[in-house]
């Protein structure tokens, strides 16, 4: 039985660390700072850090590779098609990584940038997915290297996994991307209720996530551009119609991008 929890870097950047709490070792994705890495190691005597997982290349996603790899000796693996420091294991799409008892899948999701894979397990016992900075709670990364055409594809691929399937952000975006969700959808129920509920949270201080596939499905305004009302407010948006799917995301990537 896996446990995950978020070590929280930077202003809003989360490290997820997985742990195998019977044999005391653990794993960590997109470790941008080693700082709350090694506070935690510290604070829990005997556990080994076996893993790093990379998503993609960005300085808060990889900043504190080097520094955890040279301490504890864990395996790097990351990309193929980026550069990722230290890295060990160099991932594709389509193939698997064993981390701590799991098979984790490599699924290519390039848009963000243009190597970007995400980890993705069916079997956990409820399935697992960390995006890295391409599928967010209520948005999507934006678009540094990668086309339109890119990212829908990546989301699209990821919309398809189960409802159930757990969603591991690596951002703490989900208020402010709800804020938009409101704006592009106002008479959509289930936005206006995870907008009230996420509110509460971070009133609190607490965390968002993880999110889960339904959810997104329901509220996430960049997986839901073929519905009529969300086609009609990007049309409204740009002036224009927006013919096709890619087109459509396109500008609702632009109206997020300025809002
Ligand atoms: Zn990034
Ligand atoms: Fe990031």
């Amino acid at each position: 039985m896996i446990q995950i929890d978020a070590l929280p870097a930077f202003s809003d950047n989360y490290i997820w660390l997985l742990q195998d709490t019977a044999k005391r070792r653990c794993a960590v994705v997109d470790p941008g700072d080693a700082a709350p890495v090694f506070a935690w190691l510290q604070a829990h005597p005997g556990w080994v850090l076996e893993d790093i997982l990379i998503t993609h290349h960005h300085h808060d996603h990889v900043g504190g590779v080097e520094a955890l790899k040279r301490a504890t000796g864990a395996r790097v693996c990351g990309p193929a098609d980026e550069h990722i420091p230290a890295r060990d294991l160099a991932l594709a799409h389509g193939e698997q990584v064993r981390v701590l008892g799991l098979d984790l899948e490599v699924i290519a999701v390039p848009g963000h940038t243009l190597g970007h894979i995400a980890y993705y397990t069916a079997h956990a016992p409820i399935p697992l997915l960390f995006p890295g900075d391409t599928l967010f709670a209520a948005g999507c990364g934006r678009l540094f290297e990668g086309t339109p055409a890119q990212m829908h594809d990546a989301l699209q691929r990821l919309a398809a996994l189960p409802g159930e399937t757990l969603i591991y952000c690596a951002h703490e975006y989900t208020l402010s991307n709800l804020r938009f969700a409101c704006a592009v959808e106002p008479h959509n129920a289930s936005i206006t209720q995870r907008f009230e509920d996420v509110t509460r949270l971070r009133a609190d201080d607490r965390i968002s996530l993880p999110s889960n596939m339904a959810l997104e499905r329901l509220t996430n305004p960049f997986l839901r551009i073929t519905e009529t009302s969300v086609k009609q407010k990007i049309d409204e948006w740009t002036g224009h119609a927006n013919e096709g799917e890619v087109a459509a995301f396109a500008a609702l990537r632009r109206w997020k991008d300025g809002f």
